[in-house]
């Protein structure tokens, strides 16, 4: 089983990401904000940010409670739109996007949240299958490549069960799996360990290092830092108040 072990072991074959080499040789920015603030009424949940996320990066977002770190996620996938300033994902300018774009957008984002978000009346596969259905993917093809992804994240064997009789541990994994199986260019995962106990947050890890060493850019709004092996060169942005108060690179 490749989920939670030693990521020095082979990565799996369906997370090769075929635009991953030429865009992490690169390190074109792939998130950009400029002069980004978010107000609700007078309040401003995020203020005047301003940052690059090159491709292939591994971004930490810290911060305490109410410092902005899921506004400025939500942002990025357009579940909250920006009140001042320009955010620009993958080359799409949020600001002018047409409704029709969208999905194009969000097809290249993989979300993961801390209390999971899976659909209680579906199926493990259901819930994974979901993502490539909405992208018009034919059947054949979702079959396999769900089936790949929960092999990939030791779910295959609940493939048919529901996520209310799941422990907190799987269902993350599933939503993992339902994060990644579209092969998106960035990860978004916003305290994806908060509700895990130890080793079910380490997986959780482990297959997001995994997932960002085939290429993906992977932010993650977290507290749990000491969790990340120290193979990964990453980067930590944190908020207090809705602004940027420092950033540093840790090997
Ligand atoms: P964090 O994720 O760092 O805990 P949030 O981004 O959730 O912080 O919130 C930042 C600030 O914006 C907080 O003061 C919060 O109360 C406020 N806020 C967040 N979402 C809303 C909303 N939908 N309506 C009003 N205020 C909000």
């Amino acid at each position: 089983m490749l989920w939670g072990g030693d990521r020095a072991r082979a990565a799996p074959d369906l997370l090769l990401n075929t635009y991953a080499k030429d865009e992490m040789e690169t390190r074109d920015p792939i998130i950009r904000l400029f002069n980004v603030s978010k107000r609700y009424g007078k309040h401003y949940a995020v203020k005047d940010i301003t940052i690059d996320v090159d491709a292939g990066e591994f971004i930490f977002v810290t911060g305490s409670s109410g410092a902005g770190k899921s506004t400025l996620m939500k942002m990025i996938y357009l579940a909250e739109r920006a009140s001042q300033g320009q955010i620009i994902v993958d080359g799409m300018n949020l600001d002018r996007i047409s409704h029709a774009r969208i999905p194009y957008l969000r097809r290249n984002i993989g979300v993961i949240f801390q209390d999971f978000k899976l659909i209680p009346n579906k199926t493990v596969y259901g819930n994974v299958a979901l993502v490539l259905e909405a992208a018009g993917e034919r059947s054949a093809m979702i079959r396999r490549r769900v089936m790949q992804v929960l092999e990939t994240t030791g779910m295959a064997d609940k493939v048919n069960a529901f996520p209310p009789s799941l422990s907190g541990g799987e269902q993350q994994r599933v939503a993992v799996a339902r994060a990644v199986v579209g092969n998106p260019k960035i990860i978004l995962a916003d305290e994806p360990t908060g509700s895990l106990d130890s080793e079910s947050a380490q997986s959780v890890l482990d297959f997001l290092m995994q997932y960002h060493d085939k290429g993906a850019t992977v932010l993650i709004v977290s507290h749990n830092m000491q969790l990340i092996s120290s193979t990964v060169r990453a980067r930590s942005i944190s908020l207090a108040d809705g602004t940027l108060v420092g950033t540093a690179t840790m090997l």
